[in-house]
């Protein structure tokens, strides 16, 4: 049985999904790299662990949501990472937006270590973390998945079996496509209306229950209506994302159009030194007249 979760990468994301856990009546364990960022967490009963190692050593089950691929082999993979300290028969799931093949690396590493390894990646954004009502996507043994269930079930609402090893960040890459599409039409539709003169309220009070309706639209014009460019998921992550979705439709010989020129426009926004901006920001793109 789980009862003591350890919790590493306490973003955006990572923080309240791991309240949502606590909440739901597991014993929360967690260490960050700038202690400072969780005092908040401490307070409110989190133990705090001295390093990666102590921690993973510590509890049932050890999850992570972290930044980049790099990040998620250095706090499995290192030396003192969870692979090395965790005990035998630990539940390690790595709930990133990462690559399908480190996950497999990682899950065939884990398995050697008698430790039972999932990728859980999630979509529903920061508000979806803070409503406990993200989509779960897992990869993995089922019964591991099955073992987890409690655990998805505290911080989500769609929570799916994809398959094996990797599959969890396949399902995602999928979801990451179709966000590209959709956050692209945003802000290509929103761009279009405030060059006719219509202000960007009015079209948005139009058109948010038609056809066009969906969670791009209604999570992020309101911030684009409001100059709010601060991340509910940054330019950067979702830039690492559409890059790991290319390399692996590149694999299968298939030409993705739409992500190839959505990924382009977010480089451009980077190179502009706009990759710590929410996605949002995407509409600067098309302002800019680029
Ligand atoms: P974030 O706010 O930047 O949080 C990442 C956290 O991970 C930070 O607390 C960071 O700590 C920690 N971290 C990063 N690398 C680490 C390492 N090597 N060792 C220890 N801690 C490390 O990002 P986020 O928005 O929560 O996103 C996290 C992941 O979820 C990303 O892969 C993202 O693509 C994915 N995701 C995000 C959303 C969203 O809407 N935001 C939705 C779905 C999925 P420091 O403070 O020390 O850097």
């Amino acid at each position: 049985m789980i009862r003591k979760v350890g919790f590493v990468g306490l973003g955006i994301m990572g923080k309240p999904m791991a309240r949502n856990l606590q909440k739901a009546g597991f014993e929360l364990h967690i260490w960050a790299r700038h202690s400072e960022e969780v005092q908040d967490l401490v307070a409110g009963g989190m133990a705090w662990h001295e390093s990666l190692a102590d921690l993973a050593a510590s509890v049932d089950a050890q999850i992570t949501i972290v930044g980049f691929p790099p990040d998620v082999e250095q706090v499995y993979l290192e030396k003192g990472g969870i692979l090395e300290s965790a005990k035998p028969g630990t539940y390690v799931i790595d709930m990133t937006t990462s690559s399908p093949t480190l996950a497999q690396k990682i899950e065939a590493a884990a398995t050697a270590r008698g430790l039972h390894a999932l990728d859980a990646p999630v979509t529903g954004g920061d508000t979806g973390a803070r409503n406990g009502t993200l989509s779960i996507m897992a990869g993995g043994a089922e019964e591991d998945f099955e073992a987890c269930l409690p655990l998805f079930k505290a911080m989500g609402t769609s929570i799916s079996y994809m398959g094996g090893p990797g599959f969890g960040q396949h399902t995602k890459m999928a979801n990451q496509i179709m966000i590209a599409g959709a956050i692209a039409g945003v802000c290509e539709g929103l761009s279009y209306a405030q060059a006719k003169g219509i202000e960007l309220q009015k079209i948005f009070d139009a058109v948010k229950e038609g056809s066009a309706a969906g969670t791009q639209l209604s999570g992020y014009a309101p911030r684009i209506i409001k100059d709010d460019w601060a991340p509910g998921f940054k330019i950067e992550h979702f830039v690492k994302d559409l890059r790991i979705a290319r390399r692996e439709a590149e694999s299968e010989h298939l030409d993705l159009d739409m992500m190839r020129q959505v990924l382009q426009n977010y480089e451009n926004l980077i190179l502009r030194g706009m990759g710590a901006n929410g996605t949002q920001a995407l509409i600067k793109f098309y302002e800019s007249g680029d």
